[in-house]
Formats: structure tokens, C-alpha cells, sequence
């Protein structure tokens, strides 16, 4: 904490991975003399910098750029943008070192790295965001590449802002190359890349439901958000054969007791990505409640926190618990704050860290990647088919380093698997 002042998240996601990777790590000195875990713990480089662009009433605009190359022990950087307000080095340290983690746990060969600016895209139009993209691309440009480190999306950051950043690059470069994921079809893009994040998620509460002999069939689930690993994550437990009754954004929630089937959220796709419009306007659509705050309170069998960063605490997991709740899988990283995960833990809910269960998105971006090189094309069918190996490959790891007794603790069992893949590697190019 004295060498990372103020860095509260950052804070937040070591000592969530400290308490289990140190009593391993006492175990077994080897990690413990070369002073692996400290050494993970410091980045590898920051990268910080100045983006100037012109609003469309001609005002110049300043803001602040970031690449965190966190770890390159096991393959080049890889990690998403994120284009915020709240944006800032704690936020974004926090997300590299749970990358480092969850791309380990991939299997895939790749590093950890995460940046993004704190410039909101909410309410500029397409040439003010197409003019950031560019600004921010310009300055970023020297210090990514197909082998060294390829960005994607998080927050903010979906296709249109990566189309924009990619033709920068392509101009600034002179090449072609893989340098970003969660490109468009056209240009070196992969099917399935946009579902990834959500159906990884649902796919990892599956597996967790059927280690305790249960299926998602039938059951009540909440999920809060509505971006990206939202609407997908609520596609792929419809399809598993679960109902979602919320979606929410910064402005509330919406409660759909019927459940939202394909068409409405076909309708959300549309609103959400195409219109940008708010989760309220759902509820005046189809005629349900809309209620401001978080959705923790709307009774159900399983959770699946899909929006922000510490959107679920002891008051949510509380409801949650009253109400029977019997598992929590995030879909969005480190949602559930480190005193809502103790309480889970006491009252048996299974909870899966985001780092396991949110793992799907840059693990299609890793065969994205792959695609690029081999230029070729998959198709969706064996994408998903290889995503949903692949999650089922993490849960089987979490079950692995995290069995205690009858019952998996997901946390330890997820930190540990993909600390020893870094570590092993880090500790074989030795003092470095
Ligand atoms: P999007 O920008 O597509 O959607 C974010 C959603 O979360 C929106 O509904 C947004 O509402 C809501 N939200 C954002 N900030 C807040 C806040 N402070 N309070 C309440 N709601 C908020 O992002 P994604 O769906 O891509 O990402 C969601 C989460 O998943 C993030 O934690 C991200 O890091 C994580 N993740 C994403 C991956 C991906 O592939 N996209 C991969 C792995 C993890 P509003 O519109 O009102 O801001």
C-alpha cells in the first residue's frame, strides 16, 4: 500500500489473490525465494499520456491515455481498452493483474496487460468518438504490435471504437496484422468474439451447477447490466434453459418476471448497440417495473453480476442469500467487493471469480489471434465448440487447486492454477 498510494482497487484485487496464492506459495519456497508473487505484483511497464482531440463545436479537448503492460512471462501483453470517466492507473493496475491470472487459466499463450482513457463516448457522436480513437491510436500505436501487445475492448470500447483504432494503426504501421482483437468480420475479425464474454459465463455456471448434480434448466436469474457481457450472458442461459428477469445500467434496473425471451432481447441488442439508449426504455416497451439501484433484491436461483467493478456488496449478497440465491458467476471483473465474497462463502452460495468465469471473452480473442495468423477463418459452430471446451477446461482447474472437503472453493482453486503457469515461467527465465 506505501508503494501504491491510493490505489485502492489495485489494493483490493492483490490481497484477494494474496490469501490464497501465499499460503501455497509457503508450501512450496521455490515461488517464496525467487519472490515470484511481489514480482507479479509490479507491472512491467506503464505507459501514460496526453490524448488532444477537437469536439464537433470546434472546443480542443484533453485526456489521459494508459497502457499497463503487466506481464509478458507466457505470451505477448493482451488485455481490453476502457474508455470511462472513472478510468485512472488504480482501476486499470487492478484489471492487468487479474488479467495476468485469467489468461493463464486460458491455456492460451498470452500476457496481461489492460488501458483505456477516462474520455465517456456516452453522448458524442460517431466523428467525436472516430476523432478520440484516432488521437488516442496515434500516441499508442509504437508500443503494441501482433507479437508484443494486442488490446481488444472492454467498457466503452466495443466494435465501432476498435474499427477506428484498427484503420489508425493499419495507416501509422503500414501493415496488416492481428494488432487488436474484437475486429469486424471484414477485416480479420472472429465470429463468436462478441458473445464470447456472456456465453463463456453462462457456460461456467453450468459447470458449477452440474459438479453439485444441478442444471441451469428452470431456474430464476438475475443479471445486471446490459453491455456486452450482459446481453450475451442472458442469450446463453435462455438458450440453457434458464430465465432472466433484470437487466440494468447506471440508472437502475428493469424487472421482467415473465422473462426476457429472444425477441426482447433481440429489441435490447438493438437499443443497447445500435440506438445507445437507456434500460429504461424497456420497461415503458413491455410494459414492466423499472426501479432505480441494483437488482439483488428480485428473488432467484442464480446471479450473474455483469456490469462494473464492485457493483455487488454486503447489502446485495444479503438479498441475495434471504432469497435463496444457490450460486453468483461474474461476468464483469471483480464485481462482488472482498466482505460480500466472505459472506457467499458462509452461507455455501457458490460464487465464481470473474477472472474464472469471465475468461471466455479473451479466450476468443486468443483464437482470434490464431486465426490472424494462420489466415483462416473458423466458423461459429466450432468457435463455440472450442469456448465452451475451454471454459469447461477452467472449472476443471478451479476444481483441481480448490476442493476442500465437498465443497470447491473457486477463488483459491482459480488463483492458484493461473499463478502456477506465470510463475513457473517466470521463475525458469530466472532474476529478470
Ligand atoms: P459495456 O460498456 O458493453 O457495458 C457495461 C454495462 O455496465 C452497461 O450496462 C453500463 O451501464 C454498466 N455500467 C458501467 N459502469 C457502471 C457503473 N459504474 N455503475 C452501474 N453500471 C455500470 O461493457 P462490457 O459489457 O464489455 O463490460 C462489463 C464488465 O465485464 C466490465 O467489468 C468488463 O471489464 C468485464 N469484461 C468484459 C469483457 C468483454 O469481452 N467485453 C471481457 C471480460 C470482462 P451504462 O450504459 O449506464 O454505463
Amino acid at each position: 500500500k506505501k508503494r501504491n498510494p491510493g490505489e485502492s482497487e489495485f489494493h483490493q484485487a492483490v490481497f484477494e489473490v494474496a490469501a490464497s496464492v501465499i499460503p501455497y506459495i509457503q508450501d512450496n519456497p521455490r515461488y517464496r525465494d525467487a519472490a515470484i508473487l511481489q514480482r507479479m505484483t509490479e507491472p512491467d511497464r506503464t505507459i501514460v499520456f496526453r490524448v488532444v482531440w477537437e469536439d464537433d463545436d470546434g472546443n480542443i479537448r484533453v485526456n489521459r491515455g494508459y497502457r499497463v503492460q503487466f506481464n509478458n512471462a507466457i505470451g505477448p501483453y493482451k488485455g481490453g481498452l476502457r474508455f470511462h470517466p472513472s478510468v485512472n492507473l488504480s482501476i486499470l493496475k487492478f484489471l492487468g493483474f487479474e488479467q495476468t491470472f485469467k489468461n493463464s487459466l486460458t491455456t492460451l499463450p498470452m500476457g496481461a496487460g489492460k488501458g483505456g482513457a477516462d474520455f465517456n463516448p456516452k453522448g458524442k457522436s460517431d466523428r467525436e468518438v472516430m476523432r478520440f480513437c484516432q488521437s488516442f491510436m496515434t500516441e499508442l500505436w509504437t508500443h503494441i504490435g501482433a507479437d508484443v501487445d494486442i488490446p481488444a475492448g472492454d467498457i466503452g470500447v466495443g466494435a465501432r471504437e476498435i474499427s477506428y483504432m484498427f484503420g489508425q494503426y493499419k495507416r501509422l504501421a503500414k501493415e496488416f496484422t492481428g494488432v487488436l482483437t474484437g475486429k469486424a468480420l471484414e477485416f480479420g475479425g472472429s465470429l463468436i468474439r462478441t458473445e464470447a464474454t456472456g456465453y463463456g459465463n453462462a457456460f461456467f455456471m453450468q459447470e458449477m451447477l452440474a459438479h453439485r448434480g444441478e442444471g441451469m434448466k428452470d431456474k430464476t436469474c438475475v443479471v445486471s447490466g446490459s453491455g456486452n457481457v450482459a446481453i450475451y450472458c442472458a442469450e446463453k442461459i435462455r438458450q440453457l434453459g434458464g430465465k432472466v428477469v433484470t437487466l440494468s445500467d447506471s440508472s437502475g434496473f428493469i424487472h421482467d418476471p415473465n422473462g426476457i425471451d429472444e425477441s426482447k432481447l433481440e429489441w435490447v441488442k438493438d437499443l443497447k448497440v445500435k440506438r445507445r439508449g437507456r434500460i429504461s426504455e424497456y420497461a415503458e416497451m413491455f410494459g414492466c417495473e423499472f426501479h432505480e439501484g441494483k437488482p439483488w433484491g428480485v428473488p432467484c436461483d442464480l446471479a450473474f453480476p455483469c456490469a462494473t467493478q464492485n457493483e455487488l456488496c454486503t447489502e446485495g449478497v444479503s438479498q441475495l442469500i434471504a432469497n435463496g440465491c444457490m450460486a453468483v458467476s461474474e461476468g464483469a471483473n471483480m464485481p462482488t467487493t472482498v466482505e460480500a465474497i466472505d459472506m457467499l462463502a458462509e452461507a455455501g452460495v457458490m460464487y465464481g471469480p470473474g477472472k474464472a468465469a469471465n475468461a471466455g471473452g479473451v479466450a476468443v480473442s486468443g483464437l482470434e489471434m490464431t486465426q490472424n495468423s494462420i489466415r483462416l477463418a473458423w466458423t461459429a459452430e466450432e468457435l463455440e465448440s472450442r469456448l465452451e471446451q475451454i471454459m469447461v477446461g477452467i472449472h476443471r482447474q478451479c476444481v483441481q487447486y480448490g476442493q476442500e472437503g465437498d465443497h470447491v472453493n473457486y477463488v483459491k482453486g482459480a488463483n492458484i492454477a493461473g499463478f502456477l503457469k506465470v510463475a513457473d515461467a517466470m521463475l525458469a527465465y530466472g532474476v529478470i
